[in-house]
Formats: structure tokens, C-alpha cells, sequence
């Protein structure tokens, strides 16, 4: 498996220890953790909420 890359600006995620979570089966309550930047994850919600998803 390759490192987590964002899933929309494409970049690597940093500070997310990927082996470890699988090990102790730790996962983000966030919607989209660890699958993006926490950039694109602010986006995504800001835009979720103004639209009232
Ligand atoms: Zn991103």
C-alpha cells in the first residue's frame, strides 16, 4: 500500500501514522479522515454545512 495521498489536492498526508491506525484499529470519526489534507477537510466541511448536508 502507498502512502495516503489527499483525495483532492493529491498531496501526501502528513501526520497521519497509517501503519499504526490499522494496527490498533484507530480510525478518524472525521468525514473524509484520512483520506484528505486537513485543508481540503475544512473545505469539505464548510462546504457540507453551507449546504446543509
Ligand atoms: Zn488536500
Amino acid at each position: 500500500m502507498g502512502k495516503p495521498r489527499c483525495a483532492i489536492c493529491g498531496r501526501f498526508l502528513h501526520g497521519v501514522d497509517y501503519e499504526a491506525d490499522t494496527k490498533s484499529s484507530r480510525r478518524p470519526e472525521r468525514p473524509y479522515g484520512g483520506y484528505v489534507c486537513h485543508r481540503c477537510l475544512e473545505r469539505g466541511i464548510r462546504d457540507a454545512v453551507r449546504r446543509g448536508v
